[in-house]
């Protein structure tokens, strides 16, 4: 008998033994061993610890790890359902390749080796013909920090692109332009006041880690402000619930800023010592006197129209709730923590400022990077530095990086198949990795018609746990990992504190524990697909075997990244690259795995996770020693730079000849506040940015300071109200973006838990609405978008703003075939053309089915619960409907949509989709011109971050012709 707890004790996780569950009421022991690694399903990264079976050598269940800083042993739904994933009978479990038309459905298994000759053959003739820039890896979720970035600096292309542009560019450039740090790291758990501009308490940006801090602090007494149209989860448990016009959001933190300067609750010594308000008052409000007490006259005048009462016009708050929170605001200086990830950044035209106007709050109030505040990312997330070398990349490509979004945070990656499509290039070898663009990404067909297109592209490897409706139309079709079965380290700024986090194959580490049990030593280099099930295998380990096999003989400078230190002609392995990292690069770690009496690797192999320790707040205030800025000059704005520098470039500025540079950023080592030298923030002035001079400089001089820009789907701009006539009328604003907490994209559709706890979603519809649109209680609803329709049924409910409707993301999934690419989650559908199609350009998706049970005896992997799928929705794919609306200066998909509500139509049937993608083109060329290129030499601000940032000279535009 032994007393209740948590977690097993960490001494006894090689040889834990408990009762067996299934076999109540009878007391039978099961022996497990509990093996550490990380969560893959969402960006948080929590610890789980999955119990190998010790008679069986399986999973028996995966729960969380209480030794991870930041989960500390909590999860969501979505951590234990890796479990689903692994055994999923649907998945892919090896190596395919495509023999039929693209799309046809036809595959032949084949094996690793011939995967790896053939593509690292045509990766090597494209590497000796220069064309570099042929080859694209495009992630989707990338949860590790750095090896593919390293793999393609090997290889010197530039050609990582990512999902960003459809997740976080807007929330990135709002908050960079404050501070240098493109993401918010809160300190939730010692706020006093919350205010979320998200759902964090089911879906928002490192959702658990965040949710439980949330908790943890309404519980002390902090406040917590929801501000989202729709009444999530998070609204409900809010002290304040603020359902705006969507797009409003920036209005609405300014008229709280308005109120904070006017009542001088604001902390304006904070804001003397650290914002760039000399560069303000120079540049937006010449005519006052450069001194410190014109600001807050200065910043009266440029939010004087920002009144509580015109917010409340605008936005739908009153203008006594605005008061209210001003106050509240105003009570706890230093102690607010804000944030905002997607929901109205990622919706909105301009949304980009949502984040800069909450963020202002933050400044005004002191709160940044205080107890309690919102620092920046870097100053939480630990990225180790890389072993084993990489070189500088040179080259530049445009197909992700196009002059017209010189401020694009990051890849235009929305763009790509207009990009293909209108000749500015094509792909020799397109590596989709748990990506699935046509379904995930805004106008889907336009990405199905740029995949199937050979000339367009001509080898598509698709790397993914499982199938997709992208994968469907690849080449290959490889398995990888999910996060029981991968290697990888990862980093997140969760809280005030910074940790490593280790995922690694549990079945590898189950079979090495086993081994040590009976006196045995596993060989280092087989790979890890002989562990997994089936032949799945991880990226890091292909990466290295796919380089091998694109540099076999090493004259291309390439395989010297991928060969073993320890044994010299051999592959590296995973073991030695982090034996090396986890040794050298990770503070703290060679001490505590000493004080444990094992090695740095086997430290991590233990626990998957490491607390590295810091001090986090205020890390602007640090002095600087007065020896770090010798030979530095000084500018007038107290930034010391260092010779040869332009700051932000510490390399090799000298190669960009006579190119102005540009201003200042992380390359300078101090900033002068008040007489002393300080560490500052990794901007151009090394403060924060109340006047952003490159977004002036770049073009956008209106927008240099925290404004409210319209949406493109602004409330006021919609036809909402029928005509005399009885006309019109119809126009709504949809809300597409919002997650079900219990789903992940793609992935989730593997997992029959989540399917089963979340398998619908109809569109929110206020009743005030329905009955004025003629919906009818669960009716059948067409919404029609600039580019085609869906058809969804409907939810009348009270918790969406009148005028706005909502379906989540994360459903809509389908399939072709019959008794392929089937999961938990995915209804059967054919693609055809639409009737009224007159230029081949209209795509029709017509659902067949939805779920149904079936017998999945002839898996390798069968699971008696596929006879009891009792769900048959799969939802409806909205997002094929949705035109590209890239922010001019972010790059980000602008997600909502102006769109028609009516009554389905007599021929309409659920789940219809139908697009034009001509009508795509169109919409496609309609955003770009609201872009503004560069009107100097460079391409994009040498300050600005970006994955795989290359050498300077990589930055020059190349002279007009060449
Ligand atoms: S929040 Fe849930 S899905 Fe995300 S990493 Fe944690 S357990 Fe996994």
């Amino acid at each position: 008998m032994t007393e209740l707890r948590n977690y097993p004790p960490h001494d006894q996780w090689h040889d834990w033994t408990e009762l067996d569950a299934k076999a109540w009421p009878d007391k039978k022991e099961r022996k497990y061993t509990i093996v550490p690694t990380t969560c893959f399903n969402c960006e948080a990264g929590c610890g789980l610890v999955a119990y190998f079976d010790q008679e069986t050598d399986e999973i028996a269940k995966i729960e969380g790890n209480p030794e991870h800083p930041a989960s500390r042993g909590r999860n969501c739904a979505k951590g234990p359902a890796t479990l689903n994933q692994v055994y999923d009978p649907e998945r892919i479990l090896h190596p395919l390749k495509r023999v039929g038309e693209r799309g046809s459905g036809k595959w032949e298994r084949i094996s690793w080796e011939q995967a790896l000759s053939e593509i690292g053959g045509r990766m090597r003739t494209a590497f000796s013909e220069d064309r570099h820039n042929e080859i694209m890896y495009h992630v989707g979720r990338p949860g590790e920090d750095g090896y593919a970035n390293r793999v393609l600096q090997a290889w010197g292309v530039d050609g990582h692109n990512s999902h960003t542009n459809i997740c976080s560019s807007n929330a990135r450039i709002g908050y960079q332009s404050w501070m240098g740090h493109d993401r918010p790291s809160s300190d939730f758990a010692n706020a006093e006041v919350i205010m979320l501009i998200s759902a964090h308490l089911e879906a928002g940006h490192y959702f658990n880690p965040h949710a439980q801090r949330i908790m943890e602090a309404q519980k002390n007494g902090a406040k917590i402000i929801a501000i989202d149209p729709r009444l999530s989860n998070t609204g409900a448990k809010a002290d304040y619930w603020l359902a705006t016009w969507p797009g409003t959001e920036p209005f609405l933190c300014l008229a709280i800023a308005r109120e904070l300067i006017e009542q001088e609750t604001w902390n304006g010594d904070f804001v003397r010592r650290w914002t760039n308000w000399e560069t303000y008052l120079q540049r937006q409000h010449p005519d006052l006197p450069l001194e410190w007490s014109s600001v807050r006259t200065a910043m009266l005048r440029e939010y004087a129209e920002y009144t509580p009462e015109a917010a409340e016009q605008k936005t739908g708050v009153d203008a006594a709730t605005i008061r209210e929170i001003a106050d509240l605001i105003g009570r706890h200086p230093t102690k607010l923590a804000t944030h905002n990830w997607r929901a109205a950044g990622a919706g909105n035209l301009g949304g980009w400022q949502v984040a800069r106007c909450l963020f202002f709050l933050n400044v005004l109030t002191g709160s940044v990077a205080t107890k309690g505040g919102t620092a920046g990312n870097g100053m939480n997330k630990f990225s180790p530095a890389r072993p084993f070398g990489s070189k500088k990349l040179t080259k530049w490509n445009e197909l992700e990086w196009p002059r017209e979004y010189p401020l694009s945070y990051h890849e235009m990656s929305i763009l790509l198949p207009h990009f293909l499509k209108e000749g500015r290039g094509s792909l020799e070898v397109y590596f989709s990795r748990v990506y699935n663009p046509i379904w995930t990404n805004p106008d889907g067909f336009t990405w199905m018609e740029a995949l199937k297109d050979p000339d367009m592209v001509r080898c598509h490897v698709a790397l993914t746990p499982t199938w997709s409706e992208t994968s469907w139309f690849a080449d290959y079709v490889l398995p990888m990992g999910v996060s029981a079965e991968r290697h990888d380290v990862h980093s997140y700024e969760t809280h005030a504190g910074r940790w490593i986090g280790f995922r690694q194959s549990t079945f590898r580490r189950y079979a090495e524990i086993k081994a040590e049990r009976e006196g045995r030593k596993l060989d280092p280099h087989t790979p890890s697909y002989d562990y997994n099930p089936g032949e799945v295998w991880e990226e890091n380990e292909f990466w290295i075997h796919l380089s091998w096999a694109i540099d076999p003989d090493g004259s291309l400078g390439v395989r010297k990244f991928f060969e073993s230190e320890e044994h010299p002609g051999k592959p590296i392995t995973v073991d030695e690259y982090y034996a090396k990292m986890f040794s050298e690069n990770v503070p703290g770690l060679p001490e505590a795995a000493a004080a444990a009496g094992q090695s740095p690797l086997e430290y991590m192999r233990e626990r998957s996770a490491f607390g590295v320790p810091t001090d986090p707040y205020e890390p602007y205030e640090r002095p600087v020693d007065p020896a770090a800025v010798e030979g530095c000059a000084k500018d007038e704005r107290g930034v010391f730079i260092k010779p040869g520098t332009s700051g932000a470039w510490s390399g090799d500025v000298a190669d960009l000849g006579d190119v102005a540079l540009a201003k200042l950023g992380d390359g300078s080592p101090a900033v002068e506040i008040d007489g002393e030298l300080k560490e500052g923030f990794p901007t151009p002035s090394k403060k924060l940015e109340l006047f952003s001079e490159t977004l002036a400089d770049w073009g956008w001089p209106e927008y240099a300071t925290p404004t409210w820009i319209p949406s493109h789907v602004h409330w006021e701009d919609l036809d909402m109200e029928p005509g005399p006539d009885g006309s019109g009328g119809n126009e709504r604003i949809l809300l597409p973006t919002f997650r079900i907490p219990t789903l992940i994209h793609t992935r989730s559709a593997n997992s029959k838990w989540l399917n089963e706890i979340s398998h619908r979603h109809p569109l929110w519809l206020h009743p005030s609405d329905a009955e004025k649109l003629g919906i009818e209680e669960n009716g059948l609803v067409r919404v029609t978008t600039r580019i085609g329709h869906f058809v969804i049924g409907s939810w009348r409910t009270e918790g969406i703003r009148p005028g706005v409707v909502a379906a989540s993301h994360h459903m809509g999934r389908w399939r072709l075939e019959e008794g392929e690419a089937r999961s938990w989650g995915t209804g059967k559908a054919a693609i055809g053309s639409s009737a009224n199609d007159n230029g081949g350009t209209t795509w029709k998706l017509k659902r067949e089915h939805g779920n149904a049970p079936y017998d999945s005896s002839s898996s390798p992997q069968p699971d008696d619960d596929t006879q009891r799928i009792w769900w048959t929705d799969t939802g409806v794919h909205q997002n094929a409907t949705f035109c590209v609306q890239p922010d001019p200066i972010s790059g980000m998909q602008c997600w909502h949509q102006r769109v028609r509500i009516t009554p389905a139509e007599p021929d309409d049937e659920y789940g219809d989709v139908v697009v034009d993608t001509a009508k795509s083109r169109e919409a496609y060329l309609d955003w770009l011109s609201k872009t503004r290129p560069p009107e100097g030499p460079l391409r994009r601000p040498l300050w600005y971050a970006r994955p795989l940032k290359p050498a300077a000279t990589a930055y020059v535009l190349p002279e007009e012709g060449a």
